[in-house]
């Protein structure tokens, strides 16, 4: 079964390092990346909705996100620059070189989240995948 991402969480793991907004939330992103760059053929289904990563997050109040107008933008945002639609299945590989590819590498990023609290972690730095080693 696919598990669900919200698109631009697809932007964050491009730039984990780590840093979140509790231990709890920090320690379960680490172990879902994890999990997915171990399996990167793995299909998921893009949603705008709290999905593997928020499970821990102090901002999911059952299952609403907090700062879901943001995050909603962001994912919408992330969708049309990766020319893809909401519910559409996909491999975590080809989803993260999209993101990087149409968004990262396209310098549009802080286009789309440069009002997040995180923003300061991203702008400066290279994707982690910058050596493209996550292999469709
Ligand atoms: S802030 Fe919202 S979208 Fe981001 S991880 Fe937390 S619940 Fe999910």
């Amino acid at each position: 079964m696919s598990k669900f991402l919200r698109p631009h969480h697809g932007m964050c793991f491009q730039f984990y390092e780590g840093k979140g907004y509790s231990a709890d939330f920090t320690d379960h992103m680490g172990r879902v990346i994890k999990e997915l760059e171990a399996d990167p053929a793995q299909k998921l289904l893009l949603k705008a909705e709290t999905d593997i990563v928020c499970e821990n997050c102090p901002n999911n109040n059952s299952g609403i996100c907090s700062t879901r107008e943001k995050v909603q933008r962001y994912d919408e945002a992330v969708l049309k620059a990766c020319g893809l639609d909401e519910a559409g299945e996909i491999s975590f590989a080809r989803f993260i070189e999209l993101v990087k590819d149409k968004i990262i590498d396209a310098g549009i990023r802080g286009d789309i989240c440069g009002d997040c609290s995180w923003d300061y972690i991203c702008r400066d730095k290279k994707s982690r995948y910058e050596e493209g080693d996550i292999c469709c």
